[in-house]
C-alpha cells in the first residue's frame, strides 16, 4: 500500500525527521486558510499516487494566500497520469541549496534492506535505478544488525556532506530505517532530501510503501488507504482478497495459491506461452470470491483462461460454483480449461463437465490444451 506524501512526511516526523510546516485540504478554501496561517511563500503540491509530480504540474509556488487560491482553483480535478486530485497539501515554501535522494528498500537478490543515495533528485527512484544505476550509491544493511553509523557516515562521505551536515544526516537516516523497520515497510524514500542556504536539513517529499500482508497487524496504518487513488479493478481485489497482477500476455491464469499460480505461469512459459495476467484467488475462497477473480482476470481480454485449483483449505465445489456463476454471465467468453484436485473435486468436476467445461487430469495436461489453441493458432 502506498502512501501519500503528507502521510509518509507525518509519519516520518513522528520520528523526528524535520519536514516542512503544512497541512493537508480538500477544498480550495481550505487552501487559502493555511496558505493565510503559514504566511510568506508556499508549495501547493497535488496528493496523488503518481510519482514525478514536479514536471507535470502537480507541484506549484505560490507568493502568497492569493496566488495559493488562485492555483488551486486550476489543481483541484486535474488529472496526472491517470490519477485524479482532490487533496493538495499546502506547505511552507523552502528555499533551497542543495538536494539528495535518500531511500531505503529490501534488495531481492542480496534478500537483505539496503540504504541508498544519489546526488539525483527529482527523478523517481525506480527510473534512476534503471537507467543509471551508477548514480546510486548503495549499502546492503545487515537485517539482524541493522543500520550502523558507520554506514551512513560512509553514505555521507560520499555525497560529500561537511560535519554539521553528517550529524543531521546520520539522524535522518538512522530513523528512516527505524521507520522502514517498525512498519515493514517496502519502500521508504525521500527525495529530495535537502540542505537549506542555513545549513539545516529537511525532508521536502517522502514516498513510503507498507507491506499489505503485514497490514493485518497495524488497523491505524490501513486506514491510511486512499481509495479513490485506487482502480476499480485493485479495489475489487483488495476487497476480495485476491492478489491480482496484471500481465502482458494472452492467457488468464488463476489458481488459489501463489505457488501454485506461479508454477502454472512458469509452464505456460516452457510452451512459449504468457500469461495475460496471474490471479491468486488464496486458501478457503468461496464461489463470490472465485466469480470475482473471473471478473478480474477477464477484464484483460485473455485470449483463454486457465484454472488451476488443488483443494486444501479450498472446497473444490465452491470453486466450481463460481466457475458457472461466470459462465451463466458470460464473463467466461474465451475458452476454459480447468483443472481441479482435493476436497471434493469429483463432484465439482462432474458438475462442470456436464455444463460443458473442459476439465484437464493434471496441470501438465491443462498446459498442453491451452498449448494446442493458443500456439497453432
Ligand atoms: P515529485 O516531483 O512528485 O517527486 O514532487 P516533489 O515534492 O519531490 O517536488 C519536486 C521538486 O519541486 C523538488 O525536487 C523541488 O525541486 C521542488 N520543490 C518542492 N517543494 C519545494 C519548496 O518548498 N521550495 C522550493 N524551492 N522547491 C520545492
Ligand atoms: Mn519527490
Amino acid at each position: 500500500m502506498k502512501l501519500h506524501e503528507y502521510q509518509s512526511q507525518r509519519i516520518l516526523a513522528r520520528y523526528g525527521v524535520p519536514i516542512p510546516r503544512g497541512q493537508v485540504a480538500t477544498t480550495v478554501s481550505d487552501v487559502r486558510r493555511i496558505a493565510e496561517r503559514l504566511g510568506g511563500r508556499v508549495v501547493l503540491k497535488a496528493q496523488v499516487y503518481a510519482g514525478g509530480r514536479g514536471q507535470a504540474g502537480g507541484i506549484r509556488l505560490a507568493e502568497d494566500a492569493n496566488q495559493a487560491e488562485m492555483l488551486a482553483c486550476q489543481m483541484f480535478g486535474m488529472d496526472i497520469r491517470g490519477y485524479t486530485v482532490s487533496k493538495i497539501l499546502v506547505d511552507e515554501a523552502v528555499d533551497i541549496d542543495r538536494e539528495f535522494f535518500l531511500g531505503i528498500t529490501i534488495d531481492r537478490q542480496l534478500a537483505q534492506p539496503v540504504i541508498m543515495t544519489s546526488t539525483e533528485s527529482n527523478i523517481e527512484y525506480a527510473q534512476l535505478a534503471q537507467n543509471s544505476p551508477e548514480l546510486v550509491y548503495r549499502v546492503p544493511v545487515h537485517p539482524l544488525l541493522g543500520l550502523q553509523t558507520y554506514q551512513v557516515q560512509q553514505l555521507a562521505a560520499n555525497m560529500e556532506l561537511n560535519r554539521h551536515e553528517t550529524a543531521q544526516f546520520v539522524q535522518i537516516a538512522l530513523e528512516l530505517y527505524r521507520a522502514f523497520q517498525e512498519n515493514d515497510m517496502l519502500l521508504a524514500e525521500i527525495n529530495p532530501l535537502v540542505i537549506r542556504p542555513d545549513g539545516a536539513m529537511v525532508s521536502l517529499d517522502a514516498k513510503l510503501v507498507l507491506d499489505d500482508d503485514a497490514l493485518f497487524q497495524r488497523f491505524d496504518l490501513g486506514e491510511l488507504r486512499d481509495e479513490t487513488q485506487e482502480t476499480p479493478g485493485e479495489r475489487l481485489a483488495r476487497q476480495y482478497s485476491i492478489h491480482y497482477v496484471h500481465l502482458q500476455g494472452e492467457v488468464s491464469c488463476l489458481a488459489n495459491g501463489a505457488g501454485l499460480a506461479m508454477i502454472t505461469l512458469d509452464m505456460l512459459r516452457s510452451k512459449g506461452i504468457y500469461a495475460a495476467n496471474f490471479v491468486d484467488f488464496g486458501g478457503g475462497a468461496r464461489a463470490e470470491r472465485v466469480h470475482t477473480a473471473l471478473q478480474l482476470a477477464q477484464a484483460d481480454r485473455p485470449r483463454a483462461v486457465l484454472i488451476n485449483v488443488f483443494g486444501g483449505l479450498t472446497n473444490c465445489e465452491q470453486v466450481a460454483q463460481g466457475i458457472l456463476a461466470a459462465q451463466r454471465t458470460h464473463v467466461l467468453n474465451v475458452p476454459v480449461v480447468v483443472r481441479m484436485d482435493g476436497w471434493n473435486a469429483a463432484l465439482a468436476r462432474e458438475r462442470l463437465v456436464e455444463s460443458g467445461l473442459t476439465l484437464a487430469d493434471s496441470t501438465v495436461q491443462a498446459v498442453e490444451w491451452i498449448a494446442a489453441r493458443i500456439v497453432e493458432s
